[in-house]
């Protein structure tokens, strides 16, 4: 349950020092950065820790609502900063506790974000359970207002029938278009995506099947 969870109450609220250290103003104490990618559920931290050399400009935010399993991340990067703290690397990297289901706008300002992950998200496989699913219609809207335009939705699972129902719900909202299998071939998060995750691994290791879909945010139609 996430009753004790902590949100801000408005993104200027959120205070992202303790996050990402290297990035605050030594000076002022304020924080010079602007998180750009999110890992939704982000589990152990694969994908967080193979996307930021990837995109040392850029700060990364796993997501993830398990308590030890935001602990693990944390102690992770953390240590992977002590280990590479000549090079100063790492530093783009953070997770936070919470639910993204909920108070997403709470975090992150309209526009704010180029890029979000869902990478092999719970299934919630009964029926009764789709509502708890990570890409609903009203979520979409959500993300779809804290991505900019142009930004990418990227989604991968194992489960079929959870990959049909996330297009389904991507095609049928208007501020989303897939995009093609050529461009999945030559962008670098989707190569990224498919290996780096503690669950990819798990699916390969299985001989299982990875299905990929992503969504390029498009234009608010002209009212
Ligand atoms: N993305 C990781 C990977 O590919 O290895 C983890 C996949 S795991 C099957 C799904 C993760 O999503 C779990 O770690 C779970 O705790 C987390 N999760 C589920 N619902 C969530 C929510 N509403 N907000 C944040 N994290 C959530």
């Amino acid at each position: 349950s996430d009753h004790q969870l902590e949100y801000p109450n408005a993104p200027n609220e959120m205070d992202w020092t303790k996050h990402y250290p290297a990035h605050v103003d030594s000076q002022t104490g304020e924080f010079t950065g602007k998180v750009e990618i999110a890992d939704i559920g982000c589990g152990f931290g694969g994908l967080l820790v193979d996307l930021a050399p990837e995109f040392p400009d850029k700060l990364i935010l796993g997501m993830e609502i398990r308590v030890q399993v935001t602990q693990y991340v944390e102690d992770r990067i953390i240590a992977l900063r002590q280990q590479h703290l000549a090079e100063n690397k790492y530093q783009n990297i953070s997770v936070l506790r919470g639910n993204a289901m909920k108070f997403l706008p709470n975090f992150f300002y309209k526009s704010q974000l180029s890029k979000i992950f869902f990478c092999f998200p719970d299934p919630h496989f009964k029926q009764r359970k789709h509502k708890a699913r990570i890409v609903t219609n009203t979520l979409l809207s959500e993300y779809a207002y804290v991505l900019r335009e142009g930004g990418v939705v990227y989604t991968i699972t194992d489960v079929l029938d959870l990959h049909e129902w996330m297009v389904e719900h991507l095609d049928g909202h208007p501020l989303f278009e897939r995009l093609s299998t050529e461009w999945e071939n030559q962008d670098a998060c989707v190569r990224i995506m498919r290996d780096s995750t503690e669950e990819g691994k798990k699916v390969a290791r299985n001989k299982g099947s990875k299905y990929v879909a992503c969504y390029r945010r498009i234009a608010n139609p002209e009212l």
